[in-house]
């Protein structure tokens, strides 16, 4: 009797761990992406480092299994901190704004230029960036200049603007690689395709678009078609617009990995890491 009601016991405990498999495998198109990123777009800057300190950043890149960060700051030294807590991991990117004000009068600072090519001139910056600017102030002298040191330089731009932008960038550097922060400021697949047709070294950030690609969770299928036709082009990135967002860091990986694993592997494989490390000869420099 006690035999039996055993060998009923384990029978049950069986089938129990199988349904249990069973709806694991049936989940697995959405299992997480958990191979380690390359993030292109974070800032830490002077009132982020009051909070937070570099060896606290580097924990929770490690944590979030981040393996390479390209990270931009204001004022543009201050990200050496950073660099200097974990140089193996930290990518610098030239930042030009002093002051939150910059963001907004930086092509107006005819001094600017100077400034960048003397930080340039002392090198390990691996990108420029990230350069706010729209299509009324895109033929501005300060900003021509700003490219032309990139390209003289051979440091990648990161650039938030709209699309007209792009194209001054490619009219003046038309082999320059360009990160066109946050898919640009009209998020459209279809734009996107036309832009990443016309210019070959523009890649494309998918920073702060998570919920517009996968609204609720699920890629949508324009997106699911725009990344897989041009997946040599995309890049993830964070973007730590405030001390908030590092806070948050976890949630937001957590949701660029949710999007990440309902790719092919090797699709989603190039977007979370190859693409970057391609343009910023991170593992090619390492070896
Ligand atoms: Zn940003």
């Amino acid at each position: 009797m006690i035999n039996t009601i055993t060998t009923d016991n384990v029978r049950r405990f069986f089938a129990f761990v199988q349904s249990f498999v069973f709806l694991w495998l049936l989940q697995l198109p959405t299992i997480v992406f958990a191979t380690p990123l390359f993030d292109v777009h974070l800032h830490y800057n002077q009132a982020d480092v009051d909070v937070v300190s570099p060896a606290e950043i580097v924990s929770i890149l490690k944590r979030n299994k981040v393996r390479y960060a390209v990270v931009t700051s204001r004022p543009p030294e201050l990200v050496r901190q950073l660099y200097q807590q974990a140089p193996d991991m930290i990518v610098p990117m030239l930042g030009v704004y002093q002051t939150l004000e910059d963001k907004s009068r930086w092509y107006k600072d005819k001094d600017l230029p100077k400034r960048v090519e003397a930080a340039l001139k002392k090198g390990s910056w691996k990108a420029l960036g990230e350069l706010h600017i729209f299509a009324a102030q895109r033929n501005q002298p300060v900003f021509r200049k700003i490219i032309q040191l990139a390209v003289d330089y051979q440091v990648p731009l990161i650039i938030h603007g709209d699309p007209a932008v792009i194209d001054t960038v490619y009219s003046i550097a038309p082999n320059h690689p360009v990160i066109w922060a946050h898919a640009g400021t009209f998020p459209y697949a279809d734009l996107l395709a036309d832009y990443l047709k016309r210019y070959p070294r523009l890649h494309v950030d998918l920073s702060v678009r998570d919920d517009r690609i996968a609204p609720g969770g699920k890629l949508s299928d324009d997106w699911y078609t725009l990344l897989l036709t041009f997946s040599d082009r995309f890049m993830i990135g964070v973007d730590t617009y405030s001390t908030g967002r590092w806070k948050r860091f976890e949630l937001v990986t957590a949701k660029i990995r949710h999007w990440l694993s309902q790719l092919p592997p090797d699709i989603a494989q190039q977007i979370a890491f190859d693409n970057a490390d391609k343009m910023l000869h991170r593992s090619a420099n390492a070896r």
